[in-house]
């Protein structure tokens, strides 16, 4: 007879050691050392700042083993979504020539961006204009509807962000991407539906986030502690925020 006692504590054994390998993964690999432009659109300007300085998070808000396969399950997925657009035809480049990921560099280096992907040529009955930027993002149900129902622009702003600075970054590369409506693909992790919608250049977006790396990364070299999002720790986002314990306890 099967020993279902035994079974489950196997289970939590490998599940531990599994995270515990990609914990370790993870800390091994070198900290960033600029600022994600697709983390520009982030509510809280001193997170930024700390991400981008590399304060150490506070105790146990490191990456859980969870987190971590959350991460690499999203970038599978986003490999599908690559193999599935271009058997609808869509050309779509997602390596350079000589290998690596499409991106830019900008501010000596600091900030910086990889890019999913980028619509080379579209049959025409999908109303494409090329070249178009393209951006994949992986979300449960609930995100996911409500991005259908609201937008990205509205239902997922840090999204909508990153593209219009992609946008921005990529034109001296790609001549005409910022002229192109983007296209956006949100796949929905619960069901396996697609979502697509054409992004227009926002200049404005990327004009003020753009000032806004480059506001972080004075303040950073200056020393100087950019401001609170919010006046009481138990806003939203200081809830959820790494570096709470440090951000409170330094002065405002
Ligand atoms: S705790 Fe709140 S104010 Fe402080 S860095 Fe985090 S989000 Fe910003």
């Amino acid at each position: 007879m099967l020993d279902f006692n035994h079974r489950s504590g196997t289970a939590e054994r490998i599940n531990a050691a599994v995270d515990a390998a990609l914990e370790a993964e993870r800390a091994a690999k070198p900290p960033r050392d600029y600022l994600g432009a697709s983390r520009l659109g982030h509510a809280c300007e001193r997170a930024l700042q700390f991400e981008f300085a590399g304060a150490p998070k506070d105790e146990g808000q490191a990456f859980s083993g969870r987190s971590l396969r959350i991460f690499a399950i999203g970038h599978a997925l986003e490999d599908l979504a690559i193999r599935w657009l271009r058997a609808a035809g869509l050309d779509l480049v997602t390596q350079k020539r000589e290998g690596g990921q499409f991106g830019f560099s900008v501010a000596g280096g600091r900030i910086r961006g990889h890019v999913d992907g980028i619509v080379a040529e579209a049959p025409a009955a999908l109303g494409l204009r090329t070249p178009a930027l393209w951006e994949c993002k992986t979300m449960n149900a609930q995100n996911w509807r409500e991005t259908v129902a609201k937008g990205v622009a509205v239902a997922k702003p840090v999204y909508a962000t990153q593209i219009a600075l992609y946008q921005a970054y990529m034109e001296a590369a790609v001549p005409g991407i910022s002229a192109a409506r983007a296209l956006f693909t949100a796949i929905n992790k619960d069901t396996a539906e697609l979502h697509h919608e054409l992004v227009p250049f926002d200049a404005d977006i990327a004009q003020r986030m753009s000032d806004r790396g480059v506001r972080i990364l004075r303040a950073t070299d200056a020393g100087e502690l950019l401001p609170r999002i919010a006046a009481h720790r138990d806003f939203f986002e200081c809830r959820f925020c790494p570096w709470a314990e440090r951000c409170w306890s330094l002065p405002a």
